[in-house]
């Protein structure tokens, strides 16, 4: 019994992208070896907070007090807006590798931003060079 392949159509892929292929890794090329570990990344942070109520005679009104909680925030910003949603302890401990790998994210960004400024101003503010 013989079967066929159907591959001659849809070849439309992987050209055109030879010219970036063969350029050399820049020296930052090791960042995307770890963006491959970050598949996940949720914006915002999460924060762990005990809290008091607004009964007057409760257990967090108490000497000593016996606040609320914790309460797990997640705050994140949209279109400028902080919004606030709580987790449960089984949801922040499900997705907490989500708020590390975008805090990683973070870092990595601030450690090219910082590279880079030093690369331009090597090249473009040369010491020795006077450009005030
Ligand atoms: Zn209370």
């Amino acid at each position: 019994m013989l079967s066929f392949d159907c591959q001659s159509k849809g070849r439309t892929r992987g050209e055109g992208n030879d010219a970036l292929a063969k350029k050399p890794p820049p020296p930052g090329a090791r960042i995307s070896a770890e963006l491959a570990d970050l598949d996940y990344a949720l914006p915002g942070t999460l924060s762990r907070r005990f809290m008091r109520c607004g009964k007057d005679n409760c257990r967090c009104k108490a000497d000593p007090p016996a606040l609320h909680g914790p309460y797990l925030h997640w705050t994140r910003t949209i279109a400028g807006k902080t919004v606030t949603r709580t987790l449960t302890e089984e949801q922040a401990a499900r997705y907490q590798a989500w708020f590390d790998n975008a805090r990683r994210l973070r870092e990595l960004i601030a450690d090219v931003e910082a590279r880079s400024l030093t690369a331009f101003n090597a090249a473009e503010d040369p010491p020795g060079k006077s450009s005030r």
